[in-house]
């Protein structure tokens, strides 16, 4: 099933063309990744898809209807999950109420005070933790926990909103290279039971040519080249333009 389809995507700072053209899609349940040099617009591209930057031409529809343009709160709204470069929890909360408040904020309950967090049922966010492979460290608070395993809580966040799709901007940025493999692994696992479309951005070829269903090479904005990574990896224009050999 076709769950987001883009169409000659395009967004300009001043003189600068940082998506010029851009036009995919992306099946439920697949994992896409973005790859491209530093400045390539992968970052534009992920902004225009929830809704931060107004594009300036094409269109983005997600499973029929369109979301171009929407505020990001819409988008989101609508199914589409983002997880950042930045880990935003409350270092201060254990781990299953930072859960739980995604949750609360999931369900758009208005949370005017502590009490209805502590009346909270925690069985759903303990499943989510056990999703994450977190469940043992739901009482610690954030704020003590690995890099690694403050990432895993952040996905479990991000799968409280019960996303459609699920943009990650250089999820492993900062990781260990078998943390980042163990991260990519879950986050596959997880999209394929649920039918989650992923698109991700990995600077990390081994994460992005073990994990990545098919690939996107983006080079000044446009789109070099797309497809499987076997054939996107014996692509020479991207082997001259990205990889470099
Ligand atoms: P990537 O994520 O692939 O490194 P970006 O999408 O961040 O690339 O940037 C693409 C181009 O757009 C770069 O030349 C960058 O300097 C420029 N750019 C990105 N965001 C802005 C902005 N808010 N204002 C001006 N220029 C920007
Ligand atoms: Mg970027």
């Amino acid at each position: 099933m076709t769950l987001l389809v883009v169409e000659n995507l395009a967004k300009s700072f001043g003189g600068v063309h940082a998506v010029q053209g851009v036009s995919f899609s992306l099946a439920a349940g697949e994992l896409l990744a973005l790859i491209g040099p530093n400045g390539a617009g992968k970052s534009t591209c992920f902004n225009m898809l929830n809704g931060q930057l107004r594009p300036d031409q094409g269109r983005v529809v997600l499973a029929g209807q369109e979301i171009t343009g929407k505020p990001p709160r819409q988008v989101w709204r609508m199914g589409v999950g983002r997880t950042f470069q930045i880990t935003a929890t409350f270092a201060s909360l254990p781990v299953i109420e930072n859960v739980q408040l995604a949750l609360l904020s999931h369900r758009r309950r208005i949370l005017r005070f502590w009490k209805p967090l502590a009346a909270e049922d925690p069985a759903e966010a303990l499943a989510l933790l056990e999703r994450v492979g977190m469940a043992d460290q739901a009482q610690r608070p954030c704020g003590v926990l690995a890099y690694g395993d403050l990432k895993r809580v952040e996905l479990a966040i991000a799968l409280a909103n019960a996303p459609r799709l699920l943009l990650m901007d250089e999820p492993t940025a900062g990781m260990a290279p078998a943390e980042r493999v163990a991260l990519m692994a879950l986050t596959a696992r997880i999209a394929r039971e649920s039918g989650i479309g992923v698109l991700f951005t990995e600077h990390d070829m081994d994460v992005v040519f073990t994990h990545a269903d098919r690939i996107m090479v983006l080079e000044r904005g446009r789109l070099l080249a797309e497809g499987a990574p076997e054939a996107v990896r014996a692509d020479p224009r991207v082997r001259e333009v990205y990889l470099g050999h």
